[in-house]
């Protein structure tokens, strides 16, 4: 696989042609805003295209086209950046300081284009590895060889090839010929993995997987996927917006966004599995509530296909009632069944997935190479190399899970019949304030849900009235008030898994007997081809895709779709970290 890194992305014209070549190309782009869709000359590319908002944006165009349009300033950008580069083009604004953080992405033998670079960014460039020349073409393409380059460099100086002095600030070509011991290339993993669970965190999973080209067992102890926490009939999907864009903040925008992306790619929400964009509309609590928000949203000029504020008189219209505060509306926010999508990223995987259903995974035993996973009586389900605990809160049965401080947290949600006497409202879009209630769909409108600490699995009038209580505070009315007297207990309970931080686990488990003392997550020692996605806490629609794409990246060493600031505080190993941190 080629990657390319570029800070002159413009309309793409480079990426195109890079494109063209085939092969499979991962392609990073950095820019400090993006264009709007309409700029982008390809169709394909276009309609896949992100929001302008801060961040990585993974783009995946197909199994072979991948393109990270990494949006933020080039030097906050760079050194978030984990990948191996085969190919850089750079812009004149490249600064000296730059010079080293490029050696440490650059493969041996990677080629660099930098327009217009001073004498400055020569030396620094020449004393991090790279041999450097003026460029024969002023307008250096993808087509570009540099490894012929390399044969004539001049080193440091801008001198042409006659060894004649350059007055003005010459384009470059280089080409990393670092004489520092090279990071050992990693051997390509064996693509054969097992997944401990068939909710939405494994189903994600198992479908990266596949499409990578992974053969996949996928154990689940129900008969069917998506049964305990992923088995709600309406999920809710929509970023967190915050007044300093914190890390939570950050991520469940990267997430959300990819999300959608990744959705639209299979067909859209509504259409590939049961669900609707219909927005969301998230409901000031009360008046200084109203001003936060409206605060977050100036500071961050969302484009309002992103987020927006919906006044007092817009929300009431929105929802068919009067309501005093205006909210947030996320536009292309909405609702989907966790289990049918499940379904349609499993049926994705097609031959390369084999389900072991109805089957409970117990034990691991690593032997030689691989992981044989066992069940109850001691009998081999299956073994691989690799094996993905994505267990939800029946993780900490297996061994080398049980040290993560993964909390349960009892949810009811309350299904309120449609054509009921006493009927619910029944809204266009999804509306939150501490609770939501969902649109109608097969004739059930979902509202809830509550967060409890007990681990009772029955459905309790009690939760069903808290449910009814923070629905009058949405909807205010009669009609929702009588719900409390009139509605049949109906809904589902189940357990969401959540850390300390609330954030979710995805990455290699650590190995919690053998750590000694630790000063960095580097330090962590991990079970070798023994990883997690656990944690999602109340956001599992949001959280699966991404969490799988960034697991897949790791295990197949290609770049990684976030920066590595939110790689980190996703590391399973923060929390061994930390304890070990406070000890010493
Ligand atoms: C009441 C409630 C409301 C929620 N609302 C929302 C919402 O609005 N929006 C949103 O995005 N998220 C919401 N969530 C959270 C979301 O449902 C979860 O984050 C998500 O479903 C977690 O997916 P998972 O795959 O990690 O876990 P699960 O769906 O629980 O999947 C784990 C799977 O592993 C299997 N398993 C466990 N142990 C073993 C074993 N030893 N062997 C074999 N199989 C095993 C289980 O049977 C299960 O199928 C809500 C959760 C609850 C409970």
């Amino acid at each position: 696989m080629r990657v390319v890194l570029d800070t002159e992305f413009g309309s793409g014209a480079r990426f195109v042609a890079a494109r063209a070549q085939g092969g499979r190309l991962h392609y990073i782009a950095i820019a400090a805003a993006l264009p709007p869709a309409a700029a982008v000359g390809d169709a394909q590319l276009r309609a896949a295209w992100p929001l302008n908002v801060p961040g990585f944006h993974r783009v995946i165009l197909n199994d072979e086209v991948t393109l990270d349009l990494l949006v933020g300033a080039v030097d906050a950008v760079l050194p978030q950046i984990a990948a191996r580069v085969n190919a850089f083009y750079l812009s004149p604004e490249v600064a000296p300081a730059w010079a080293r953080t490029l050696a440490k992405l650059a493969v041996q033998g990677a080629t660099l284009h930098v327009r217009a670079a001073d004498e400055a960014l020569v030396w620094a460039l020449t004393a991090a590895g790279f041999v450097c020349r003026i460029a024969d073409d002023a307008h250096a393409s993808a087509n570009d060889n540099a490894h012929a380059d390399a044969g004539v460099s001049t080193g440091a100086g801008l001198r042409d090839e006659a060894g004649r002095r350059c007055a003005a600030a010459p384009d470059i070509a280089a080409v990393y010929l670092s004489r520092k011991p090279q990071p050992v290339a990693q051997a390509a993993p064996v693509r054969r993995a097992v997944v401990i669970g068939a909710g939405l965190a494994g189903s994600s999973a198992a479908q990266r997987l596949c499409a990578r080209g992974w053969q996949v067992t996928l154990i689940e102890r129900h008969a069917q996927p998506a049964q305990e926490a992923s088995g709600n009939l309406a999920g809710i999907f929509m970023p967190l917006l915050s007044k300093d864009d914190n890390l939570p903040t950050r991520l469940s925008r990267a997430a959300y966004l990819f999300a959608l992306r990744e959705w639209r790619r299979m067909g859209g929400v509504g259409t590939a599995f049961l669900g609707a964009d219909c927005g969301v509309l998230q409901l000031a609590r009360d008046d200084r509530h109203a001003k936060v928000q409206q605060h977050a949203l100036a500071q961050w000029n969302y484009p309002p296909q992103y987020a927006r504020w919906a006044d007092a008189q817009e929300a009431s219209a929105l929802i068919g009632a009067p309501t005093p505060h205006g909210g947030w509306l996320f536009a292309q926010g909405g609702w989907a069944r966790p289990s049918s999508l499940c379904e349609a990223m499993l049926a994705a995987c097609g031959e390369r997935l084999q389900r072991v259903f109805h089957t409970e995974a117990l034990d691991l035993l690593r032997v030689d190479d691989d992981w044989q996973v066992r069940g109850a009586d001691g009998a081999l389900i299956a073994q691989a190399p690799t094996v993905i605990l994505a267990s939800g809160a029946g993780a900490g049965q297996i061994a080398q899970a049980a040290e993560l401080p993964l909390a349960k947290l009892r949810g009811q949600v309350t299904h309120l019949p449609a054509d009921a006497a006493a009927a619910p409202p029944l809204l266009p879009l999804v509306v939150c304030r501490e609770a939501y209630v969902t649109p109608p769909s097969d004739g059930i409108v979902c509202a809830g849900a509550t967060y409890d600490n007990d681990d009772d699995p029955a459905l309790r009038a009690s939760s069903q009235q808290e449910n009814l209580a923070r629905l009058a505070e949405i909807i205010p009315g009669d009609a929702v008030a009588a719900l409390a007297h009139t509605a049949p207990l109906a809904g589902r309970v189940g357990f969401r898994v959540a850390a300390p931080d609330r954030l979710p686990l995805a990455g290699a488990l650590p190995d919690y007997p053998n750590a000694g003392r630790l000063e960095f997550l580097s330090d962590v020692p991990r079970h070798p081809g023994l990883h997690c996605l656990l944690g999602y806490a109340s956001r599992g629609l949001i959280w699966a895709p991404l969490m799988a794409e960034l697991l897949v990246s790791q295990l197949e060493n290609t770049p990684l779709p976030l920066e590595a600031a939110l790689v980190e505080a996703l590391d399973p190993g923060r929390f061994l970290l930390k304890q070990r941190r406070r000890a010493q």
